[in-house]
């Protein structure tokens, strides 16, 4: 149904004259709805400070959590260079200049005499079982002075075999 603006009757949609004054109604098609907006609920003003405090702690809480992560895994170069670590060092070193090393049999690392002399200076005191030229199984006691230097890395300060 449509009203006529002459006569304010309700006539059907379809006529083209109203059947109750006269109007002429133009041929028009019909009018195109009015776009219908629609807008979310608006959200009281409440609301939105709990959905944006909410949403900030979660922030929070990933940056925190992301900064805890980052300060709880050490620098490889911040891990203390422990005595035991000296002596496998001085076993490298020793190592390194025997005859045999294939056959060397180092005294355990925990029974060897390691102290820190000074932050990161070790004296190491211990021995090792190799054979010389000759295929004899001899026992060589050292004294092996290191010095670590961060990045995993060593350096051999002082080194003297007791033959
Ligand atoms: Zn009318």
């Amino acid at each position: 149904m449509k009203t006529c603006p002459e006569c304010l009757n309700k006539v059907n949609d379809i006529v083209r004259v109203c059947k109750y004054c006269g109007h002429i109604f133009h041929s028009q098609p019909l009018a195109p709805p009015a776009p219908v907006k629609r807008t979310l609920p608006k959200l009281s003003f409440t609301c939105s400070l709990i959905i944006a405090l909410a949403v900030l702690a979660t922030l929070s809480v990933v940056y925190y959590a992301s900064v805890d992560g980052f300060r709880s895994q050490p620098k490889p170069t911040a891990d203390p260079a422990t005595p035991i670590d000296a002596v496998i060092m001085c076993d490298q070193f020793v190592k390194d200049i025997l005859k045999a090393p294939k056959t060397a049999e180092f005294q355990n690392v925990y029974q060897a005499e390691s102290t820190e002399t000074t932050p990161d200076n070790f004296t190491v005191t211990s021995y090792v079982d190799a054979e010389n030229v000759f295929g004899a199984l001899i026992r060589t006691s050292f004294t092996c002075k290191v010095r670590y230097v961060g990045n995993d890395e060593w350096q051999l300060d002082d080194l003297e075999i007791d033959e």
